[in-house]
């Protein structure tokens, strides 16, 4: 008789902490002896949810349920933020044999070995940061997550709810991460937190990110030409403490995500988002002006509870005066147990998303006219270990978040310098052009 390894797969929505511990979890499928391999029939599934909106909620369910239908032998578990917040749901309704909490996601064998039948709901928010193991699982880019939880409490979100209190990796940790995925030859690591630029302010002695960079840069002296890091999300306040130690390492990507949400003070006060439009303005415009290529990206959400049609207007002219190179448009997503779920003055769905594609248009109409600015450039760029599917050539990743088709060939997952052009194909996508002059 033929024996097997038993075949497992990790499924994943949301953010790239989510990512980050889908990769890790699959790792630890792996030396715990499963097969990971992306067709079925599968003996386990492991699937990792996203609690943010409401669009990923139906999705994480429409997804189980297809799982469970297509793979009728498999045991299937839940994990992530909406699993923990909604475990009935998951159980009894979609078909989940079990669920376990963020906090168990770095002990899969634990979790393996008492699932028979419970429900593993872990306490969430206990300890510092785990680490989760190796992120870096068939991927151009490592994440390595240093940081988790959140104690901002912004009046739209559950996640402090699902993963408690803001906990930050040691920097020992942090430090022994780095070094191992640049040991194994990645030269992009990007650092990941659900409040990344919290790093730090738990440890004792406390710490921040900027301490961080500086750590990095005395112990790996890291050259951009062979290894840069990248920053995934910074809250405003955090962005602008860090904005001038950019500049000291070179071996930081020029990239920011700086989420703003809503361009009122009304809007920013119901959210309890702890900074205003004036002081947002200021980041962003200070960031343009010390580092004139970089990508500058932001969230904006649409439809909160109070925003009128002038309110939205406002919100929007304000963010086409910033100097943002897109905008991840998020529709308004009532999160049951979260303040704004019960707020008067909620918008209608039809609102909401006339208002999302008017917000959409002005991202796309940014992001052309960044890659305009971005063309005739030399920019280092990852070449990714996956061939853009449909032409079969090679696809960059550049520092400030470009993604370009290569013409010639090059060592996948290296750094190359390469000049954009303008786009020749039709997917829009801009042309690199290696660069082989010394
Ligand atoms: S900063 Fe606000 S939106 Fe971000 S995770 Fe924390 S509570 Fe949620």
């Amino acid at each position: 008789m033929l024996s097997r390894l038993p075949s497992a797969r990790v499924f994943t929505l949301g953010c790239k902490v989510n990512q980050f511990e889908s990769a890790a979890m699959a790792e630890q499928l792996q030396s715990l002896g499963y097969a990971l391999s992306p067709g079925g029939p599968y003996d386990l599934l492991i699937l990792n949810t996203c609690a943010v909106t409401d669009a990923a909620e139906k999705e994480a369910l429409r997804l189980l349920r297809r799982l469970r239908r297509e793979n009728p032998g498999a045991t299937i578990l839940a994990t992530g933020c909406l699993a923990q917040e909604r475990a009935a749901v998951f159980l009894q309704k979609a078909g989940a044999r079990a669920i376990f909490g963020n906090d168990r996601k770095g002990n899969l064998k634990e979790v393996l070995e008492a699932r028979a039948g419970a429900l593993q709901l872990a306490a969430v928010g206990s300890g510092e940061a785990r680490d989760l193991g190796d992120p870096a699982l068939g991927k151009t880019r490592a994440f390595q997550k240093i940081q988790d939880g959140c104690s901002q409490n912004c009046s739209y979100c559950v996640i402090p709810q699902a993963r408690g209190e803001s906990r930050s990796l040691s920097l020992g940790r942090v430090l022994t991460g780095l070094e191992s995925y640049a040991r194994r030859g990645f030269r992009e690591v990007v650092l990941t937190g659900i409040h990344l630029g919290n790093w730090g302010r738990d440890l004792s002695p406390p710490s921040d990110l900027k301490r961080l960079l500086a750590e990095i840069a005395r112990v790996f002296n890291p050259s951009p030409h062979s290894f840069r890091l990248r920053l995934s999300s910074l809250e405003p306040t955090e962005a602008w403490e860090i904005r001038e130690t950019l500049g000291e390492h070179p071996f930081v990507a020029p990239h920011l995500h700086v989420p703003l949400q809503a361009g009122t003070d009304k809007i920013l006060a119901l959210m309890k988002r702890p900074y205003r439009v004036a002081f947002y303005a200021k980041v962003a415009r200070s960031l343009r002006e010390l580092y004139p290529q970089m990508s500058l990206g932001t969230d904006f959400m649409v439809g909160f509870p109070g925003e009128t049609e002038e309110d939205f207007a406002e919100s929007l002219a304000f963010l086409r005066d910033l100097p943002v190179t897109y905008a991840h448009v998020f529709p308004f997503s009532a999160r049951p147990g979260t303040p704004a779920a019960t707020l008067p003055g909620q918008v209608s769905a039809a609102n909401k998303k006339e208002r999302a594609q008017r917000a959409r248009a002005f991202d796309r109409a940014r992001r052309g006219e960044f890659l305009q600015a971005s063309l005739g450039r030399e920019h280092l760029a990852i070449v990714e270990n996956t061939p853009h599917a449909p032409s079969g050539r090679l696809k960059v990743l550049t520092g400030n978040y470009l993604v370009a088709l290569l013409d010639a060939p090059a060592p996948m997952g290296e750094l190359a310098r390469v000049t954009l052009r303008a786009p020749q194909n039709p997917w829009g996508l801009a042309e690199a052009a290696l660069r082989l002059d010394p």
